[in-house]
């Protein structure tokens, strides 16, 4: 256990990894990564889609629009340079039916002011992309979208830093509180600090709040669960077939996406966890879960559009209503084609508990010698690298 650092990263997910590696790049040294977990990518770095966005759903005007087409380019670019695959599938965007198509147009719009590389195609082209997409006269096709390993680049990211010599990645070390302004207590003895960074995902509002900022935020975890198609029905998907989401809430609704091993996920869903890692039916439930409950209770009670969300994903637990939503998307699907999945992941979504809304776009905060990122959610794999040279400039 070091005694001193320069820069502290709380949290070896992505966002920890490639502020590290933007803060090597900018000379700095000295630099300590403390991980709670024994190996990395245990949580939402590890367990995403591995999806590389493209900067379509985003306000114009916010980060994620900012930084997802940028990191894009810059993930692609860092992983051919590490030799680790890239499916440059592209993806389709389909309308279910005649009311959708506006919103798809919005999208549309959206991603051309984001710079984003899309085009509108007919039934007809769509066959070409997607033979087995089903969509209402139109669909949005995105170029830049690709799929990657997630795992194979938090891989590649640790073989860089610990390489350097200049960062320490300290697994099993989890920050406890802050002792004064420049000290932190872990679970292994106390250590001092010229600067702190918070990329702790999921616990990144109570990290926060021990620095004394962002009281106004807590984290409501949303569990993301996938199924997948049977290895015989794999050709129905070549690359990524999204629904139109409602892009008043963050989630982008069940999809299809082909991963690099060949297997076609269905999912993720998002539907409340009872704890921050919440993964099982039981498991990662700790005392925090009545405060879990009562902020779902108090969303429902006083956000309509989190009531609909709630309500429309509950049900996915349902297999029949998992399937219809998949249905929509393609066709010639049986619900048998659809099986069981381990796969689960968390999303840290952030509540504003001030207008109590979800909030839509990255925070970052900074009090003093420390700087917090709270609601690193989708696409905060996709935006990272680019992400981070923000978060390096403006130390
Ligand atoms: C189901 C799902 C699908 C997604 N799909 C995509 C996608 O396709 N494309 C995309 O761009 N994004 C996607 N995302 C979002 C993406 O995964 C996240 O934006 C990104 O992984 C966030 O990275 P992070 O480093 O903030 O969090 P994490 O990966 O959770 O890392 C935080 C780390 O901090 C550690 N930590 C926490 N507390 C402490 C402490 N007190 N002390 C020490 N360490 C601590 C944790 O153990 C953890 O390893 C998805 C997310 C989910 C959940």
């Amino acid at each position: 256990m070091a005694d001193k650092a320069g820069i502290i990263i709380c949290g070896g997910g992505i966002i920890g990894l490639t502020i590290a590696k933007e803060l090597l790049d900018k000379g700095h040294k000295n630099i300590v990564i403390l991980e709670k977990e024994k190996k990395l990518g245990e949580h939402a770095s590890g367990r995403n889609s591995g999806i590389l966005h493209a900067g379509i759903y985003y306000s114009p005007d916010s980060l994620k629009a900012r930084f997802c087409l940028e990191g894009n380019f810059l993930m692609k670019d860092y992983c051919r340079k590490n030799n680790i695959p890239i499916l440059e599938s592209g993806k389709v965007i389909v309308a279910k039916n005649e009311e959708e198509i506006p919103a798809l147009e919005e999208l549309y719009n959206r991603a051309l002011k984001n710079g984003a590389k899309v085009e509108i195609i007919d039934e007809k082209k769509i066959k070409t992309v997607e033979p087995y997409a089903k969509t209402c006269r139109q669909a949005l096709f995105s170029h830049y979208t690709a799929v990657v390993d997630p795992s194979k680049v938090l891989e590649a990211l640790e073989r860089d830093l610990i390489s350097s010599g200049k960062v320490m990645i300290m697994k099993g070390i989890e920050f406890r509180e802050l002792i004064k302004d420049s000290r932190l207590r872990t679970n292994k003895g106390s250590i001092e600090f010229d600067l702190f960074i918070n990329a702790a995902g999921c616990y990144s509002d109570k990290v926060a709040h021990e620095f004394g900022v962002g009281y106004n935020y807590k984290i409501i975890p949303f569990k993301g669960t996938y199924k997948k198609l049977k290895k015989e029905k794999s050709y129905l998907v070549r690359g990524n077939i999204y629904p139109v989401p409602d892009i008043r809430n963050p989630f982008l609704g069940v999809h299809f996406t082909r991963s690099i091993e060949g297997t076609v996920y269905i999912g993720p869903t998002a539907i409340t966890a009872l704890g921050r890692e919440n993964y099982g039916i039981l498991s990662g439930i700790d005392r925090e879960v009545f405060n879990i409950i009562c902020r779902n209770i108090t969303l429902l009670l006083t956000d309509p559009l989190f009531r609909k969300t709630a309500h429309s994903e509950i049900k996915k637990y349902i297999p029949r209503f998992f399937f219809e939503d998949a249905n929509s998307l393609i066709e010639s699907l049986q619900l048998n084609d659809i099986e069981y999945c381990s796969k689960v992941g968390i999303r840290a979504q952030l509540v504003d508990w001030g207008n109590k809304n979800l909030v839509m776009d990255f925070v970052v905060l900074k009090k003093g010698n420390s700087l917090h990122i709270l609601n690193a959610i989708s696409p905060g794999f996709t935006s990272s690298m680019a992400f981070a040279k923000f978060i390096a400039n403006n130390l």
